[in-house]
């Protein structure tokens, strides 16, 4: 419960390795895993009355006077923990040791012995990815001066609001149930189940085709333009072309553990799930079947097959097939160049074609990006949140509220990648092959469509509830905020709408 994730990933040093990983509950906050996840760090935003109460549901009665003392000591564990220090230094984020290292510099976790009884007995392996080492030694100096029977406390905390979500008595939003909860569950929970009925209902050999020579295309525009940029030295430009060349560009689905189109082998691969009529037994199965095979994976070589899929996006009103390339390259496109970008992101430029964690070696590079990455930050913090009218969205405590620029740094890196090389890859396009204008609506040129159908894709209603949440949690820019920050961002727009305003930042 004090760890994020205990998991197994490629080793950064040796990727053709798996190793453990253990990180800490408050790094990477926006990535999480379902909406309704809870951190331990959380604990400081339930109200001290709150912890009260779910300790006294836990506890017997009679415990009043033990309740209130608990309830102080986990409040302040809980802020001392969000406030112990973190060093977000890149070196950091991918440093490897042994499991014995990282015992003795944050021996109150008891990570060796975690180790030893969680994975499989024959396990030889001893290098761990241990994220922000500092923060481990604090953390364990924290739970050395706590009471035990505060740490206890804490855990059951963590516990109760872990799996309270899926108990008939939670009630978040104005959502009903199945939706809410239910739908998003299975959606990421059980993704090859719930995909099957799509592939079988919607997705084609032509489909996968044209996506496919699509974005060829973009790539090899792509390429081109990051070699054409002038803020980064020939050095890691050499660097960045070895990458995007070793780019596996995989289309569609899963063809294996499992083949999502054959119900048979989904079966056997979620053949310990036990399903019943009770959400919660049901989360706890998948929970427990979930933490195996990952034991399991410490043993195996690393599967480089499994990318991210695309099936699923490649319908109305995304996807057409018989459409002006413009539009094509405005919507399927753009998920095919966003995530290509993801490559040279804040996160995926540290990495080489081979899975290795490798910088650019060329400090003024390093810096120009931050630079660019600091502007964007700073531009999608501007963004202030309006709902689908235009008109202005507030804070709970009726304060302005605005797009949180650091959380969502790597999407909006993506997004506008993704936007310039569309665009310079429709320029190429149209001198090939010649496109028509839209029907009824020639008052448009083709540039001003691809940039209208652009934004189109990004149409939508939301409750402000659901705007609050998204900016407080996603790891994506709300969906005004991806409009509004990628076009300022964007030559192609300023000449094709003749804004002639100066951009505000440029990255990839
Ligand atoms: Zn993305």
């Amino acid at each position: 419960m004090i760890f994020r994730e205990i998991g197994v990933v490629p080793d950064p040093q040796s990727p053709d390795v798996m190793i453990l990983k253990l990180s800490l509950h408050n790094v990477n906050v926006s990535e999480r895993a379902l909406p309704w996840e809870f951190l331990l760090g959380d604990i400081v935003t339930i109200p001290e009355e709150r912890i009260r109460d779910i300790l006294a549901i836990v506890f017997q009665k009679g415990w009043k006077q033990r309740v209130d003392i608990l309830s102080r000591q986990v409040f302040h564990f809980a802020t001392d923990f969000v406030l112990s220090p973190i060093s977000i230094e890149p070196e950091f984020v991918y440093y490897t040791t042994t499991v014995q290292n990282a015992t003795n510099v944050a021996p109150y976790l008891v990570l060796d012995k975690i180790v030893k009884e969680l994975a499989p007995p024959n396990y030889k392996l001893d290098r761990m990815l241990f994220q922000f080492p500092g923060h481990f030694a604090s953390v364990s100096s924290l739970i050395a001066k706590t009471l035990r029977s505060a740490i206890q406390a804490v855990m059951m905390i963590v516990a109760y609001n872990t799996y309270h979500p899926y108990t008939l008595g939670y009630n978040n939003t104005e959502k009903e149930r199945w939706e809410d909860i239910c739908y998003k569950y299975i959606d990421r929970r059980l993704p090859w189940i719930a995909g099957k009925f799509f592939l079988d209902k919607a997705y084609s050999e032509e489909k996968r085709r044209f996506v496919d020579t699509l974005t060829e295309e973009l790539k090899s525009t792509y390429l081109q333009r990051v070699l054409n940029l002038d803020w980064i030295s020939d050095v890691a430009k050499r660097l960045i072309q070895e990458k995007l060349f070793g780019l596996i560009v995989k289309i569609g689905y899963h063809k294996s553990t499992p083949n999502a189109t054959n119900a048979t082998n989904l079966g056997d691969y979620y053949n310990d799930v036990n399903i019943t009529d009770s959400l919660f037994n049901n989360a706890l199965s998948i929970r427990h079947w979930d933490s195996d095979p990952l034991w399991n994976l410490l043993q195996r070589l690393v599967n480089k097959s499994v990318w991210p899929e695309i099936a699923g996006i490649t319908q109305a009103s995304i996807y057409y097939s018989e459409v002006p390339s413009y539009l094509s390259f405005s919507s399927t496109g753009m998920i095919a160049a966003h995530e290509m970008t993801h490559s040279l992101d804040t996160n995926g430029r540290l990495w080489n074609e081979k899975r290795q964690y490798r910088t650019w070696r060329d400090e003024k590079s390093i810096e120009n990006f931050n630079n660019r990455k600091d502007c964007l930050i700073n531009q999608y913090s501007d963004i202030r949140a309006v709902n689908h009218l235009g008109d202005p969205v507030f804070s709970t405590d009726g304060k302005p509220l605005f797009g949180n620029g650091s959380f969502t740094i790597s999407e909006n890196i993506a997004d506008g990648g993704g936007l310039a090389t569309n665009w310079e890859a429709r320029v190429q396009h149209e001198k090939k092959e010649p496109s028509q204008l839209l029907p009824g609506l020639e008052g448009f040129t083709k540039q001003q469509l691809f940039f209208i159908n652009f934004a189109q894709n990004w149409c939508s209603m939301e409750t402000p509830s659901s705007t609050r949440e998204n900016i407080q949690n996603g790891a994506h820019a709300p969906p005004f905020a991806r409009v509004l920050g990628a076009l300022q961002n964007s030559k192609g727009f300023s000449d094709a709408c003749k804004c002639n305003t100066a951009l505000i930042c440029e990255l990839w």
